[in-house]
């Protein structure tokens, strides 16, 4: 039998984080992960994601750079040699991850564990007493009867990633940020997309303003768009939409959100990360791992959302369902078209949306450029109780697309 102070059960960034948090205050800690240190952020989500989509917004720039004075001919794409890139990314940070757990000293078990009684944990036969458990476990993706993955035709967003060879079309099926996000990357290396969507909008969680701006940007990409819409069934290959239609694309992606994975006899024990079924994020499991073992916490209504690729969609605090849900605030809106910066970066699609009530900030919506980074101003101002006085008195850099925060704030 290993004796720790701390057990933790996933290396997903709920689990890894935590173990360092408390490794840094001198516990002893292991470390349980069945499958890749990194969790799904790092091996099936976040990252391998968002290098495809990198090297996607490359592809579509360079299409464009004639507008630029770039003559550029020839250009095509190696997928084999994308998907390598992307693996390259992945296994750079893992080894990195690794590295780092090791030095902070954290003892990391490869395999599946179980809790057999409140402080102890089993895994590959061996007994591991912890004065404290916490599980980290993480999530997958969620299944519907009639579209059960066969990892070939239907696909989920861990299959996607392994495709070597991209398809001539492919339907995807919810508009979530992966939906979203996988659309964009797909697009970008010339496949036919269509999304279809149960909702009356792409987006449904995000502002009704950005879910109007997604599919103008997305009709100017060819993307197909069904909303109000459900796959109905599918007969050998042929997906019959409830609206009568009837497509025969070359795999379907199903994006329609993810649900929690548990060991048994938890009772009583501490679970963090997706596995909480909260807010299932990256950054909330690792706020989570602040708050557990810093004692440091946090705001849970001031979580940025963001949508990667160009541009970026981006969102935190409060967000307005309709234009009737606006009348609640004072709204104020600035295209990203008014700035500099934009025009010089050729990227002027999109808007900042703020809105506040009695001169404090309650959210913010973003499709720009740089959106991730700008929304993090936001998350500041709102969870430090920053009136809008309080940030026109900001001096903001010129040109920058943070400009735009600044010409937002300025007409509330
Ligand atoms: C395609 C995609 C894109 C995403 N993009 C983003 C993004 O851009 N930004 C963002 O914030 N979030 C993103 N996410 C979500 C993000 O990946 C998750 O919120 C995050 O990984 C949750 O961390 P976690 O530690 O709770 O769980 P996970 O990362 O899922 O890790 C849990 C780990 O626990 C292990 N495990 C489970 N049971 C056991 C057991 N019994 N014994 C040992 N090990 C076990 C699993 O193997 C897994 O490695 C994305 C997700 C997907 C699928």
């Amino acid at each position: 039998m290993e004796i720790y102070d701390i057990g933790i059960i996933g290396g997903g960034p709920g689990g890894y984080s935590t173990a360092l948090y408390y490794a840094g205050q001198g516990k002893t800690v292991v470390l349980f992960e069945k499958d890749e240190i990194g969790g799904t952020c790092l091996n099936r989500g976040c990252i391998p994601t968002k290098a495809f989509l990198h090297v996607a917004e490359i592809y579509s720039q360079i299409n464009c750079a004639e507008k630029l004075g770039i003559n550029i001919e020839g250009v095509n794409i190696d997928f084999e040699k994308v998907f390598q890139y992307k693996t390259s990314v992945v296994e750079k940070l893992r080894k990195g991850l690794e590295l780092t757990l090791k030095n902070a000293g954290i003892k990391v078990v490869k395999g599946l564990a179980n809790i057999t009684s409140k402080k102890e944990i089993q895994c590959a036969d061996i007994e591991y007493q912890c004065k404290e458990i916490i599980i980290a476990t993480g999530s997958k993706p969620k299944e519907i009867k009639g579209l059960e993955y066969d990892n070939e035709f239907i696909l989920s967003s861990d299959d996607i990633l392994n495709i070597t060879k991209l398809p001539k079309d492919i339907l995807i099926v919810g508009s979530g940020a992966i939906g979203i996000e996988w659309a964009r990357i797909l697009s970008a290396f010339g496949v036919e997309t269509t999304i279809v969507e149960l909702a009356d909008r792409l987006c449904p969680i995000a502002d009704w303003e950005v879910s109007k701006r997604i599919e103008r940007i997305f009709k100017t990409k060819k993307i197909k768009i069904y909303t109000s819409t459900f796959v109905e069934k599918i007969e050998n290959k042929t997906v019959f939409l409830s609206n009568g239609e009837a497509l025969n694309p070359q795999c379907i992606l199903v994006a329609i959100g993810r649900e929690t994975v548990m060991p048994e006899n938890t009772n009583g024990i501490k679970v963090i990360g997706d596995a909480s079924a909260e807010i299932m994020l990256a950054h909330y499991a690792v706020s989570q791992a602040k708050e557990l073992a810093l004692e440091l916490p946090f705001n849970k209504n001031v979580v940025p959302s963001v949508i990667y690729g160009n541009p970026e969609i981006a969102w935190v605090g409060e967000v307005s369902k309709s234009k009737e849900d606006d009348e609640k605030y004072d709204k104020s809106m600035i295209l990203v078209s008014a700035l500099g910066k934009a025009h010089c970066d050729n990227n002027t699609e999109g808007f900042i949306k703020i809105l506040s009530q009695n001169g404090k900030i309650k959210g913010a919506s973003i499709v720009s450029a740089e959106g991730s980074a700008l929304i993090q101003q936001i998350a500041i101002a709102i969870d430090n109780d920053l009136s809008v006085t309080d940030l026109k008195k900001v001096c903001f850099a010129h040109p920058t697309y943070s400009e735009g925060i600044m010409e937002s704030i300025m007409r509330l």
